[in-house]
């Protein structure tokens, strides 16, 4: 694998996208896939590997990619112009064991080609990532922009708004939601609870407080606690 450049320097010009616009971007890419998030009866998860490989035409591998940098855990990398994701097999482990995080890392993955590079008909030209050739993703502390985005990318991908806002109205007619349900249907949409918990918090559908406390919304959080108060 050859490496151009190391991933010290920010990627400059990375434009702003708005949450609303991110829903549009990944509700279109399923539209075009013909996954119909809207009619169906229960959440269900979106085949993304699929979606990569034959609808993006991106190949998925595994390769040993955590030697090239010591400042954070590399779980997988984008080459743009070899229009490949790979995964880090230093982590097929925890990928194995934890499918969510695999999915998440691949739908992340795919959120930057989406929205980052920036000429996918002329691969050997186009300013890629500031022309780098490999692009790594690593677990940051502090996450640069581009990172957010590929983040928020997949987690609207994979839990798509009509779907997570459906299944979440049912489940509040039904009474006071249990975190055994969000287990359930983080496994419904193969995600793992931490990527449910951020998603629901991002559409303001459920709030949960760091003792692990379920509200219906932030708002309703914050009245409880005023209350308490
Ligand atoms: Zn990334």
């Amino acid at each position: 694998m050859k490496i151009q450049k190391m991933v010290k320097s920010e990627v400059s010009k990375i434009p702003f996208i708005t949450p609303d616009e991110m829903e549009q971007i990944t509700q279109h890419i399923l539209r075009d896939y013909g996954f119909d998030f809207v009619n169906k009866s229960e959440p269900e998860a979106i085949p993304i590997d699929e979606l990569i490989e034959f609808h993006f035409e991106l190949d998925i591998l595994w390769d040993c990619i955590d030697h090239f940098d010591s400042a954070g855990l590399v779980m997988a990398a984008i080459m743009p112009g070899e229009k490949k994701i790979i995964l880090n097999d230093t982590c097929r482990d925890l990928f194995e064991k934890k499918m969510g995080t695999m999915n998440f890392t691949m739908a992340h993955e795919l959120g930057h080609w989406v929205l980052h590079v920036n000429d996918k008909d002329n691969l050997q030209t186009a300013m890629i990532f500031d022309d780098r050739e490999t692009f790594f993703c690593r677990s940051w502390s502090k996450k640069p922009p581009e990172e957010y985005q590929a983040d928020m990318f997949a987690g609207s991908l994979l839990m798509p708004k009509p779907m997570i806002q459906r299944v979440i109205a049912i489940l509040k007619s039904q009474g006071n939601i249990q975190m055994r349900q969000l287990y359930e249907l983080a496994s419904l949409f193969k995600v793992s609870i931490s990527a449910l918990t951020v998603r629901l918090k991002q559409l303001d559908l459920l709030y949960i407080d760091a003792s692990g406390t379920i509200y219906n919304s932030k708002s309703e959080c914050d009245g409880q606690i005023s209350l308490d108060m």
